[in-house]
């Protein structure tokens, strides 16, 4: 993958179809031709990477003077970025066991040091998220709460106790973070939390900092503010096919034998990127895989005074966050539709957005009357209205590459967001622009994101997950043929 334009036609969110009318940066500048001179930063990608990037690089006293263009495939936040489950909410306590277990064992393999750093950026991020809105009186649909984290199994709850007596022994030996409030409550009262829930069979939960917005309105937003400094611009049905280093001067290929030169570029296109960088180790480092979403019309009984009140991740269960006003959207992570059934590894491991398989569709469609106590039946137009799927894009070590490129002076990356973008990329890329134009990598970016030549050579160690033979035996590889995309070696995947 990826084929520009591509071969197949992508499902619908409930975002991208909330987001259709004049204010949008639907079809913008699609005719248009690209500019001639050269461009001091083309960024390559509109989702919220490519879109927060622009926005950070146009901020007065960050590169005085200098240009931005913006090149997406398709339409601004056509990617995980307008598809995703809305929530812009920090990974708590009970990330450590993803976080801290080995990287030959399927986590991300940090010290306890480096994985609190990964969850005070995530912290920091909404805190920053929550301002910029505010700030610049954004109408995103943005709400500010809290998150419950839903245990329903006694192994689970014992996870969840180790792992918060960790992160507070852990914080308690952080230069920063000592003596400070802890954001995350825990309880295991399964009384308390049956009641707080509403999920019948909970036995324990978490509560801490939580966010959601409608993600197309945000990178929209995001990208208006940054062609409003006259600066920026953005180009949309811009495919980049290839780059080159033509006398210190990228030259970007783009579809339909069309030109941009860069004196700098940088790369957010996530799930897209391994085509643009085939014989490198990135392309061997990022993984795209699809996960699918949900928009739920509550019925009476969940609607008015008795909407939810907070967001949700729930054990073997899905995440969700209620809208303002158009009920629920609810995403189920891929380990747990594998772990439920519901998805084959190899319905998992799909490089489009163009269908949701059946088992998971059926799922979504049940979980609420199932599991939401005094649910009660659905009426016609109430329940799953709308369930779309969206490419993701794994890393050997879940954490995202961000960075210079090793051996490509000039050339940055910004991608591979594990399924957790939302709450990483708006201040990722705001230290980004801090290292593009100071040349310095700010602090509060953990430096285990940073692309280096030792980290492609560690993430060797990662266990393949599937073979080129499983794939192509698949449905995804089935679909595959059928649209003409043929089929390529599958790297490694825990
Ligand atoms: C169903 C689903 C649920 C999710 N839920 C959450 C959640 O609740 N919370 C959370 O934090 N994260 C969530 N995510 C993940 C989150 O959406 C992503 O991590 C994030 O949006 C990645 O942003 P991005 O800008 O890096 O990538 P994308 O939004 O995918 O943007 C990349 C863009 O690059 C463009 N592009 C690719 N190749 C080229 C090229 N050659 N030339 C020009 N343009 C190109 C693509 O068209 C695309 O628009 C979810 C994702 C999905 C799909």
């Amino acid at each position: 993958m990826s084929k520009w334009p591509q071969p197949f036609v992508s499902t619908v969110s409930h975002w991208q179809a909330t987001n259709r009318g004049r204010k949008s940066l639907y079809n913008h500048n699609k005719d248009a031709a690209l500019p001639t001179e050269v461009i001091d930063y083309v960024i390559v990608g509109g989702g919220i990477a490519g879109t927060t990037m622009a926005y950070h690089l146009t901020r007065p006293g960050i590169a005085n003077g200098k240009t931005v263009a913006v090149l997406e495939a398709k339409d601004l936040a056509s990617g995980a970025s307008g598809r995703n489950g809305g929530h812009c909410a920090p990974f708590s306590f009970g990330a450590l066991t993803l976080l801290t277990t080995p990287l030959t064992e399927g986590g991300a393999g940090l010290t306890i040091e480096e994985a609190i750093e990964v969850l005070d950026l995530e912290k920091r991020v909404l805190e920053y998220v929550t301002d910029t809105i505010e700030k610049e009186k954004w109408d995103v649909d943005f709400w500010k709460g809290e998150k419950v984290e839903v245990r329903v199994s006694q192994e689970g709850k014992a996870k969840m106790t180790e792992n918060y007596a960790k992160w507070i022994a852990a914080r308690e030996n952080h230069p920063s973070l000592k003596g400070t409030e802890p954001e995350w409550t825990w309880n295991d009262d399964e009384i308390e939390a049956k009641k707080a829930t509403r999920i019948h069979n909970a036995i324990a939960y978490s509560k801490g900092p939580a966010g959601s917005c409608h993600p197309h309105k945000l990178a929209t937003a995001f990208m208006k503010s940054a062609m409003e400094t006259g600066r920026a611009e953005f180009y949309s049905y811009a495919p980049v096919q290839s780059t080159k280093k033509v006398d210190g001067i990228w030259e970007l290929e783009v579809h339909e034998k069309r030109t941009i030169k860069a004196k700098e570029v940088i790369f957010c296109t996530n799930a897209h990127t391994p085509h643009l960088f085939e014989g490198s180790p990135i392309a061997n480092y990022l993984v795209p895989y699809q996960a699918q979403a949900a928009n739920i019309t509550t019925p009476l009984s969940y609607s008015g005074s008795k909407y939810l009140n907070n967001s949700y991740t729930i054990e073997d269960g899905p995440y969700l966050m209620f809208t303002p006003d158009s009920g629920l959207v609810m995403g189920l992570a891929h380990y747990n539709a594998h772990k439920l059934g519901v998805m084959t590894k190899k319905e998992i491991y799909v490089d489009h957005d163009a269908y949701v398989a059946e088992g998971i569709r059926t799922w979504l469609q049940d979980y609420c009357k199932n599991n939401f106590s005094d649910w009660g039946s659905e009426a016609p137009g109430e329940g799953a209205m709308r369930i779309w799927a969206g490419m993701l894009c794994a890393t050997k070590n879940t954490l995202p590459l961000v960075g210079e490129i090793p051996g490509k002076e000039g050339m940055y990356m910004a991608a591979g967001f594990h399924g957790h973008g939302m709450a990483r990329i708006p201040l990722v890329t705001k230290y980004l622009a801090k290292l593009i134009t100071t040349k310095e990598w700010d602090e509060g970016l953990p430096s285990t994101f940073k692309i280096t030549e030792e980290r492609f050579e560690r993430g060797k160690s990662a266990l393949p997950f599937f073979t080129e033979e499983e794939l192509d035996d698949s449905l995804a590889g089935k679909f595959k043929k059928a649209v003409g995309l043929g089929s390529k070696p599958v790297p490694c995947v825990r």
